[in-house]
């Protein structure tokens, strides 16, 4: 053998890119032809530039998130927008008396309950996809805190006895429940709070399916 195998070896990239001058590579052809040593440090440095081609794990697992991200966004837009559309039905009249002022669901609020409630839930949607549990226990709080408020309400703007008490600015009435006359209590209360009370536990399965699906997000 003429060359050294270090110096075959040394060139063997440039042989493959074919950017050897055609005498050098015709040396490098007549060394492997006799070499058996460098034939196969050749056959392996072709396997390995050819085979899987080198993958960015960094840049793959950014563009996954991206990807996760823009699917999250959607996710919790409509979210977003169905309890949006839910707590507006609380503006329709819950109650209604003769000759009095028919009561809307903003009765709730004079609640701080319900305020924490809706203010939590709020941010449960827009909470980062990678905290589920999180999200789920601030949502879970959030809406029934509302749902609880709802049939307080339900019950405490009654016909039937309650027990005032006042902390602070907000004034609470606890329904005597022996003393609430139901025939005389569904008679009074109008389509409005039905509507508001079945959109407030749907908005609530739609969340746990919500968290459900995107929880995948943040595990994936
Ligand atoms: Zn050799």
């Amino acid at each position: 053998m003429i060359y050294d195998c270090e110096l075959i070896c040394d060139i063997v990239s440039l042989y493959i890119d074919e950017a050897l001058s055609e005498k050098s590579r015709l040396i490098v052809d007549a060394h492997l032809a006799e070499c058996e040593t460098c034939r196969n440090y050749y056959q392996r440095y072709v396997e390995q530039n050819t085979a899987e081609p080198v993958v960015d794990t960094g840049t793959k697992m950014a563009l996954d998130l991206a990807v996760k991200a823009r699917k999250y966004r959607m996710y919790q837009v409509v979210m977003f927008a169905v309890a949006a559309l839910s707590f507006c039905t609380f503006g329709l009249s819950w109650f209604g008396y003769t000759g009095i002022t028919e009561i809307s669901g903003f009765v709730i609020f004079h609640h701080p309950l319900a305020m924490i409630g809706i203010i939590l839930f709020t941010v449960a949607i827009w909470y980062h996809f990678r905290h589920a549990g999180r999200r789920l226990m601030m949502g879970g709080v959030g809406i029934s805190a509302i749902i609880l408020i709802e049939i307080w309400a339900f019950f405490t703007i009654r016909t039937g006895s309650t027990a005032g008490f006042q902390i602070g600015p907000f004034h609470y009435d606890i329904p005597i429940v022996a003393d609430i006359d139901f025939a005389e209590s569904l008679r009074y209360t109008l389509p409005g709070f039905y509507i508001a009370f079945v959109g407030t536990l749907l908005t609530a399965v739609l969340f746990v399916l919500f968290v459900r699906q995107t929880k995948r997000l943040g595990e994936g």
